[in-house]
């Protein structure tokens, strides 16, 4: 009889539910293409691609191309099929069996899920109910779980808060091990901690090309360390996983990093629109520095909310049955026009009179 790991059998694994709808504003991609010519450019080069052979083990020259656009060595560049995929090789080599891992609740799943596959132990702690971390809980955290790898998500996901500088500070000098600040909306905040990494800090900072690149479709990410570490993971990772298309595509949109910020400045000029819209109306707004915001109901539930909008054909993110999230929902920025479908759509919903509490009970 075959029996899976006992450690995974309690393992829930990351759902996304996908609804067929109009106006799709739930997994925080880019709502614009990449540019035309960058279509273009990828379609010339990749009609040259030697399909006979096994592609750029070292991925070299997109390692030199990402490097170059953050001012550090080559060395200091890791690249995966996605961020996860950076995560994961980060917790194959820091984490593993008997050795702890620490999140701060409500943040991304992932980082504590793929910890768990390895077999790590994962500590969450506690943010406050304002989604702010507390410095006192950081110490508290580390004192008493002296934990390998620590994860801060800036701008945090789902909530949309940017972590101050002062909370990577503070890890950096207590945490024992390793500090992976997760930036996959850094380009949609005021600040990065890609300005701390050395090669004698025990810092990784990982980004992805899934949202400001427009290239959710590539699975691409990165992240930049110290070049000892870098060398670890090339340990870790499979030979030969990062195929010679994706290597193309990634080297080619750094190209277009003028059309990059350009889509940047609309999204958070749209979303700054969608915070105080919804500001105006009866819920609550958390700050968001991400291309996305998480917002609560006051009188209405979350869940009745997200139903009206579905029957509008548009979808936003659920998250009023996770831990620490009652009655939240996340909508990702969209195009100007859905934007304004959205907000039109919330106006209409929260004008109606609540049909079920808080806790989905008829009223
Ligand atoms: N980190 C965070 C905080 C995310 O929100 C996401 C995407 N949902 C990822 C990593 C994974 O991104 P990628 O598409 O690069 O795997």
């Amino acid at each position: 009889m075959i029996s899976v790991r006992p450690d995974l059998r309690a393992l829930d694994g990351y759902h996304s539910p996908q609804v067929d709808v109009r106006v799709r504003l739930n997994t925080n991609e880019s709502p614009e293409p990449p540019p035309p010519a960058f279509r273009d450019a990828v379609a010339a080069e990749v009609s040259r691609v030697a399909w006979h052979r096994y592609p750029d083990r070292a991925a070299t020259e997109l390692r030199a191309a990402i490097a170059d656009s953050h001012d550090v060595d080559p060395a200091m560049v890791f690249v995966a099929n996605g961020s996860n995929e950076v995560l994961q090789t980060v917790l194959l080599a820091y984490a593993g069996p008997g050795r702890t891992v620490a999140t701060f609740a409500p943040t991304y799943q992932m980082h504590g899920h793929i910890a768990r596959v390895t077999g790590a132990q994962v500590v969450e702690g506690e943010r406050a109910a304002d989604f702010t971390l507390d410095p006192a809980e950081v110490d508290r955290v580390v004192a008493e779980s002296q934990p390998h790898v620590v994860f801060l998500t800036s701008p945090n996901n789902p909530t949309g808060l940017a972590e101050p500088v002062d909370r990577v500070r503070q890890l950096l000098a207590s945490v024992p091990g390793l500090v992976v600040v997760d930036e996959a909306y850094a380009q949609f905040a005021d600040w990065t901690a890609l300005d701390l990494v050395g090669e004698d800090v025990p810092l990784v900072v990982t980004r992805t090309f899934s949202k400001t690149w427009s290239m959710a479709a590539a699975r691409l990410g990165y992240l930049i360390g110290p070049a000892a570490l870098v060398a670890e993971l090339e340990k870790v990772v499979l030979p030969y996983h990062l195929d010679a298309v994706k290597q193309v595509a990634g080297r080619l949109a750094l190209r277009f990093s003028a059309e990059m910020d350009a889509r940047v400045k609309q999204i958070v000029a749209e979303r700054e629109r969608i915070s105080t819209d919804l500001a105006a109306l009866d819920v609550d707004v958390v700050p968001s520095g991400a291309n996305f915001v998480l917002f609560r109901p006051r009188r209405h539930a979350g869940r009745e909310i997200w139903q009206g909008l579905v029957d509008r054909s548009i979808l936003v993110r659920d998250c009023s049955g996770w831990p620490r999230l009652d009655n939240c929902l996340r909508v990702t920025v969209g195009t100007t026009a859905e934007n304004t479908e959205f907000l039109d759509a919330m106006r209409a919903l929260l004008a109606l009179p609540p049909t079920t509490d808080e806790n989905g009970a008829s009223r």
